[in-house]
C-alpha cells in the first residue's frame, strides 16, 4: 500500500477508521479549545468531572457509596490492581480497551481505555508535534521501547504507523553502530521530527557532538516523552541535532497530558484531565475522557509544582506546570531514613560537563554511583570528589563509584536515574 501521497484529511479519515477512533475531531477540538480563557477552561474541567462523578456513582462499583468528589480518598494502584472490574462502568454502551503502565517504576498496571480516551492521547500527541512546526504526513521517527511502540498487535497498528508516516527505530539498541545506522536512515528518509525518549536521544545526540555530522538538512524539531529531561539532555540534544527540543509529560492512566509550547511552557490539558496536588506535591488527576472505567483522583506518583502564572506569551490558557520534580519513587533514602530526590543527584552533577548520565542503586546497606563519563576523562579519582559529596548528605555502609560500568536497564528500556534493589 502507497500512503505517501495522501493529503492530511484523507490520512485523519483513515487514521480514525483504521483506529476506531475521533482523532480528528479532538485535535480540532484542543485546538481551539487551548485558547479560551482560563476560567472557562477551569469551568469546562470541573463540569465534565461533575458529570463524571455522576456516572461513577450510579455506575462504577467503587464509587456507589460516596456522594461528592471531595469525599473520595487518593486512589492508588493498589486499589485499582485488587479489582479491575470495581472500576468499570456498567453503564458504558460501548467496548473498552486493554492497556498497561509501562512499569518504568514499579508493577505495571492494568487499565482500560475508551475510543474517547484513545483519540484523547493522539489528539494530544500531534497538538504536541504541531508546536515544533508538524504537520500531518510529515515523517517522524519514533526511538522509545514498548511503551511507545506496540506492533506486536496487529496488522492494524501496523497501518496506524503507516498513515500517520512513522519510523520506528529501537531504544534498547543504542550501540554506536545502530546509532550511526539510525542517524542514516533518519536523513535517507528526510525525516522532520523525533519523537522519543529523553535518555535514548542524549545517548545518540552525544555520539553525534563526538563523532559524526549528522546532516540536519530535513529535520525541524525534537519532542522528548516519557521520561526527565534535564537542561543538560536538552542542551546536549539541541547541539547535536540543531533543532529545538520540546519536552512532554503524560500520565495515561491518570489523563495527564501536557505539552510545551514555542516558549518552553509546560501547558497541561485540563480539559481532558481534572487535577489537584497532594499534601507531599504528587499530582492526582483525573481521566475525563474516560467513561468506561473511572479512576478518580488517582495517585500518579509524580512530583509536581505548579505555576501561578495564568497566561503565556503564546497565549494558550492551558494552566503551566512549572516543574515535575520527578516521580515520588525516584528518592534514595539512606539507613537513618532520610531521603532525597534524584533532583538532588541532578543538582550534584549537572555542573560536570564529562558525565553525560548517571544512575544511582541503593539498598539497606550500600549506595551506589554509576557515572557515564567521556572516555577521555576516565579517571576515577577525579570523579571520588562526588562520592564525598555524598557522604555529607546520606548515611550508609559502604559506598561505590563505577565508571562507565553498564546502567541497570528496565525492561521498557527507560532509562531510571533511582534504583532501590532491595524492592
Ligand atoms: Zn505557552
Amino acid at each position: 500500500m502507497r500512503f505517501n501521497n495522501l493529503n492530511g484529511k484523507v490520512r485523519f479519515f483513515l487514521l480514525d477508521l483504521f483506529g476506531r477512533s475521533h482523532i480528528q475531531n479532538v485535535l480540532n477540538n484542543l485546538r481551539t479549545e487551548q485558547y479560551l480563557p482560563y476560567e472557562v477552561l477551569t469551568q469546562m474541567s470541573r463540569s465534565k468531572l461533575n458529570y463524571l462523578f455522576e456516572i461513577a456513582k450510579k455506575s462504577v462499583p467503587f464509587y456507589r457509596k460516596f456522594k461528592s468528589y471531595e469525599e473520595l480518598p487518593a486512589l492508588n494502584k493498589e486499589t485499582v490492581r485488587k479489582d479491575l472490574k470495581n472500576f468499570i462502568s456498567t453503564s458504558y454502551p460501548n467496548s473498552i480497551f486493554e492497556k498497561c503502565t509501562s512499569g518504568s517504576t514499579g508493577k505495571p498496571l492494568t487499565y482500560f481505555v475508551t475510543s474517547n480516551t484513545r483519540s484523547y492521547l493522539w489528539a494530544f500527541i500531534i497538538l504536541s508535534w504541531e508546536v515544533a512546526g508538524y504537520k500531518i504526513g510529515d515523517k517522524v521517527a519514533f526511538v522509545a521501547g514498548s511503551a511507545l511502540l506496540n506492533f506486536k498487535s496487529s496488522f492494524k497498528h501496523f497501518i496506524f504507523y503507516k498513515l500517520l508516516n512513522v519510523d520506528a527505530y529501537s531504544a534498547f539498541s543504542l550501540s554506536e553502530n545502530d546509532i550511526e545506522q539510525y542517524l542514516n536512515r533518519l536523513v535517507k528518509r528526510k525525516t522532520k521530527f523525533i519523537y522519543g525518549y529523553a535518555s535514548a536521544l542524549d545517548i545518540m545526540a552525544t555520539h553525534i557532538n563526538n563523532n559524526s555530522n549528522f546532516d540536519t538538512t530535513y529535520l525541524k524539531g525534537i519532542i522528548c516523552t516519557s521520561e526527565m529531561l534535564t537542561e543538560t539532555m536538552r542542551e546536549n540534544i539541541k547541539r547535536a541535532f540543531k533543532v529545538d527540543v520540546f519536552n512532554q509529560y503524560g500520565c495515561n492512566e491518570g489523563g495527564v497530558s501536557s505539552f510545551e509550547c514555542e516558549f518552553h511552557q509546560l501547558h497541561i490539558i485540563n480539559t481532558r484531565c481534572y487535577y489537584e496536588i497532594d499534601g507531599v506535591g504528587q499530582l492526582l488527576a483525573t481521566d475525563l475522557s474516560n467513561e468506561g472505567f473511572i479512576l478518580l483522583k488517582y495517585e500518579t506518583g509524580d512530583l509536581v509544582e505548579l505555576s501561578e502564572n495564568k497566561s503565556c506569551a503564546c497565549k494558550r490558557k492551558f494552566p503551566i506546570i512549572k516543574n515535575v520534580i520527578g516521580r515520588s519513587r525516584d528518592i534514595v533514602t539512606d539507613i537513618n531514613n532520610k531521603s532525597l530526590h534524584a533532583s538532588f543527584f541532578h543538582y550534584l552533577l549537572s555542573n560536570e560537563k564529562s558525565i553525560k548520565q548517571f544512575q544511582v542503586l541503593f539498598n539497606h546497606e550500600a549506595i551506589s554511583l554509576y557515572l557515564n563519563v567521556d572516555n577521555g576523562k576516565k579517571n576515577i579519582d577525579y570523579y571520588e570528589k562526588y562520592i564525598n559529596e555524598l557522604k555529607k548528605h546520606l548515611i550508609f555502609n559502604k559506598y561505590n563509584l563505577y565508571i562507565n560500568s553498564p546502567f541497570l536497564n528496565s525492561t521498557n528500556a527507560k532509562h531510571r536515574h533511582i534504583i532501590n534493589t532491595d524492592i
